[in-house]
């Protein structure tokens, strides 16, 4: 294998693509949002149950794709449970500027899923990293009810851009 896809297919990775994490329908989930990455035929469902100060309170998701799709959103879900609001915005917007390069990546808040890095070296991937991303970006923004993103429309990202 070549040195990047090898970066890329860590064993973090697939051992998150093959055991998710947080996977499942979230009962009494506040907010639900679809995601779709048709370049690649992933598909997410996110459900988000905010706590009464606005924090992440539970966050589960479902659905089926790549690898990266997958691991993104199990790592991704590990790492918002008890988040603030705040910081939840904070990690998308760094977790954005991970993979695509373009931005700060240096983000102690990321941790583990420092180790998606290497999809920046693979621009259809990039997308399938962020699905789960663009859900909580959706699912942030609405806080109640349904939603549906698709990574075919364009990322809002950070305020001050
Ligand atoms: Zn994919």
């Amino acid at each position: 294998m070549n040195p990047e896809l090898e970066e890329l297919y860590q064993e973090v990775i697939l051992d998150h693509s093959r055991r998710p994490r947080n996977f499942g329908e979230l009962a009494d989930a506040a907010v639900r949002v679809h995601g779709d990455n048709p370049s690649c035929g992933d598909e997410i469902d996110l459900g988000v149950k905010f706590g009464v100060d606005g924090s992440v309170d539970e966050i589960k998701f479902s659905g089926h794709g790549c690898a990266i799709s997958q691991a993104s959103a199990s790592m991704m879900t590990m790492k918002l449970k008890g988040k603030s609001r705040a910081i939840a915005q904070e990690m998308l917007d760094a977790f954005h500027g991970l993979v695509t390069g373009e931005g700060d990546d240096t983000s102690p808040l990321l941790g583990d899923l420092h180790l998606l890095r290497g999809v920046r070296k693979f621009p259809q991937r990039v997308k399938c990293a962020m699905l789960a991303w663009r859900a909580l970006e959706e699912a942030l923004r609405q806080n109640v009810g349904e939603a549906t993103v698709s990574t075919e429309s364009d990322f809002i990202g950070p305020a001050h851009d």
